[in-house]
């Protein structure tokens, strides 16, 4: 190996040396400046993956050859098209097989959930979640709290990171549960905070939770595809997710959802039902009376959104190819890499707010910067780089290990290094 870790040579022999380098080639990359961009932004859209065509093209075919006989006759029959998501999403989130299933998207399932685990008394009505979530999980929370006839303000209760830092300690979150935990209902974390890419310890947060005695979901956004999870093990309640971020499966792809089996064999746990909740051997006897699945799939209402869950399929078989484990593995590395090269900066004034745990964080590093981010994002587009820009000054770069390359970080690196003082 070239001894300096600073030189393209060292970035092109470490991609020689990865396993997982030649699944770059399984994706499209985007077209900047006429050629490949530097895309470090599947925290916000994952890449496409060269099959996703042919697999909207097989129910395509499938639709125009038997019309409503494809519910049976399609190659992957459309009556029981959620089935072939269970396995691969059991495996990507360390769930059992009965408690996943793939639908709607990450909002909507965040509602659907709250309304299973968010039952609120006079006495216990609180929900605690952390402070800078994603907007819509905090929408959600507030109107949450306000179908049950409490004021959001008084409801819901946020942990943020201490005055002067820009990530939240598990001390503060357990002082919060015990402070509240004659009130609490559920707290509901993010599994990696989108923001600065804090990956919260979600079995010590059930543990807490738990001993408070309330209920504990996550939403996994930026997790999944991303950590290696445990959702069982961990004894989380419910969690959900999308899937157009790390799994790449295209713009509004379908969500998932985890409820443990222990809310799903629970007779008294409420669902809203629809007829595609509803046991499957009865389901075309178009009865009275909602007889659900023995499976988290009783929370599905619709038959399942066909066209759009193809490219999740596609997609899905990639990681069932690869396995989470390696994926870790090298994104550890990459990541790694990553900051060793960009704290080695002595032109550009910026933070890295992202752990430097590598237990407490993903695939993504945010720079905050003190000047000239702007600056520097403009100059990162120029030269080809696809990153994300957040209000007020911070850059969010996810070197993926699926696709991305030592090469892609190290050319960042010399970006950034190229802008002036
Ligand atoms: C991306 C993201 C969303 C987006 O929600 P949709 O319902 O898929 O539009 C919500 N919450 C978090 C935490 C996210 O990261």
């Amino acid at each position: 190996m070239t001894g300096n870790k600073f030189s393209i040579e060292y970035a092109k022999e470490m991609d020689d040396a990865d396993k997982l380098s030649s699944y770059r080639s399984r994706f499209f990359h985007p077209q900047l400046h006429n050629k490949d961009a530097i895309y470090l932004c599947g925290n916000s859209l994952g890449l496409q993956p060269k099959t996703v065509k042919s697999f909207y093209e097989q129910e395509l075919n499938d639709w125009a050859k038997y019309g409503v006989e494809g519910h049976f006759e399609a190659k992957r029959p459309w009556f029981s098209y959620h089935h072939f998501f269970t396995k691969s999403l059991a495996k990507l989130v360390g769930a059992k097989e009965t408690e996943v299933v793939a639908m709607n998207s990450l909002t909507v399932n965040l509602h659907l959930l709250m309304l299973s685990f968010y039952r609120p008394t006079k006495q216990r009505y609180k929900i605690i979640m952390e402070a800078g979530a994603f907007p819509s999980d905090m929408y959600a929370m507030e109107t949450q709290a306000q179908l049950h006839g409490f004021n959001p303000e008084d409801a819901v209760i946020e942990i943020g990171p201490r005055k002067g830092e820009h990530t939240i300690r598990i001390e503060d979150i357990e002082a919060t549960i015990k402070k509240h935990k004659k009130n609490l209902a559920v707290v509901v974390f993010g599994g990696v905070n989108y923001y600065t890419g804090q990956f919260f310890d979600m079995k010590k947060i059930v543990e807490l939770t738990h001993e408070a005695g309330a209920i504990c979901g996550f939403d996994l956004a930026h997790a999944v595809g991303n950590k290696v999870l445990h959702l069982h093990d961990w004894k989380v309640d419910f969690a959900c997710w999308c899937s157009y971020k790390y799994l790449n499966s295209g713009p509004g792809a379908v969500g998932g959802i985890f409820v443990n089996e222990k809310h799903v064999k629970n007779k008294d746990t409420f669902r809203l039902a629809g007829w595609w909740g509803h046991d499957e051997k009865t389901r075309f006897k178009m009865k009275k009376g909602f007889k659900p699945t023995k499976t988290a799939e009783s929370w599905q209402m619709s038959n399942a959104q066909v066209l759009n869950m193809a490219a999740h399929r596609a997609s899905l078989d990639i990681f069932d190819e690869v396995g989470m484990d390696k994926l870790a593995e090298k994104s550890l590395a990459l990541t790694a890499y990553a900051e060793m090269l960009l704290l080695s900066l002595k032109n550009l004034k910026f933070e890295i707010i992202t752990p430097s745990n590598p237990l407490e964080r993903g695939c993504q590093l945010s720079l905050l910067f003190k000047s000239k981010g702007r600056e520097v994002f403009e100059k990162l587009q120029s030269k080809g780089v696809i990153a994300d820009w957040r209000e007020p000054n911070v850059i969010r770069i996810a070197p993926v290990p699926m696709y991305n390359s030592f090469e892609d970080v190290y050319t960042l690196y010399e970006i950034m290094k190229s802008v002036k003082k």
